[in-house]
């Protein structure tokens, strides 16, 4: 939409090395303006580079999950705090990948949201249905109660978060939500925000799954697609900016 600025997001997941994240972050920043917000989450150990590399750049980074926790003993978890100590701007939270497989529940993702908020970074929470659920219909209920998870322990702070729909059969996979699918799921949970927050008309909604350059216009033209979730694409420059270069 015009009144929202849209947001790329590139999800590295497990991948990179100094070597490797220098060049993307060295192309990244000499892209020059691009018409969409763009960040990088980054795997936990590459936060400094990012940092480093990124600042006194518009594009913002962060990573790709956070402990529920403030500190203490909690081995190989990275609280929000610490996320916050390196610039964070954002952090995905219940990716289907830490859902599936490592049982990541919708009241366990909804607190993860809550405790980036407390230190002002930006969740970015991922909804979406498996393909059996969309076979079975219920694509509906399941993003319904993933959200409504969030949407009540959040409370009034909930306008400040951002939702990524992704769904898990569109997931690095290769085949993309059509743009009316997606947008119709965007649309059922831009409704189910507004009815908790004012604030919904202003909150960017992101799609997630096998984005690429040649399907990203089409999919952000759609009502209420306000830019993207990209896991393959974003680790090439190119293709990256180019994404960022159709919101
Ligand atoms: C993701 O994992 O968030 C994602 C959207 O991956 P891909 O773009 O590779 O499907």
């Amino acid at each position: 939409s015009e009144t929202r600025q849209p947001l790329v997001v590139g999800n590295w997941k497990m991948h990179g090395s100094h070597a490797v994240n220098e060049q993307l972050l060295e192309a990244l920043k000499a892209a020059g303006p691009l018409p969409a917000e763009a960040a990088v989450c980054v795997p936990f150990p590459y936060l400094a580079q990012a940092a480093e590399r990124l600042a006194r750049s518009p594009i913002g980074w962060g990573a790709q999950d956070v402990s529920v926790h403030a500190q203490g003993a909690y081995t190989g978890e990275v609280s929000a705090a610490m996320l916050a100590d390196f610039g964070s701007r954002y952090v995905i939270v219940g990716h289907s990948e830490r859902r599936q497989y490592h049982g990541e529940t919708d009241q366990l993702v909804a607190d993860k949201a809550k405790v980036a908020l407390a230190k002002g970074i930006t969740p970015i929470v991922c909804v979406g249905e498996t393909l059996a659920q969309r076979e079975a219909g219920e694509t509906e209920a399941v993003v319904k109660r993933q959200l409504s998870a969030v949407i009540h322990t959040l409370g009034p702070c909930v306008g400040e978060m951002v939702v990524a729909y992704e769904p898990v059969w569109a997931i690095g996979t290769g085949l993309t939500a059509t743009p009316e699918q997606a947008q119709a799921v965007h649309a059922l949970l831009r409704a189910q925000l507004a009815a908790a927050s004012p604030r919904a008309g202003q909150m960017r909604l992101l799609y997630g799954g096998s984005v690429k350059p040649d399907n990203a216009k089409v999919l952000f033209a759609q009502a209420d697609i306000d830019g993207g979730l990209i896991g393959g694409a974003a680790l090439k420059a190119e293709d990256f900016l180019a994404i960022c270069r159709a919101a």
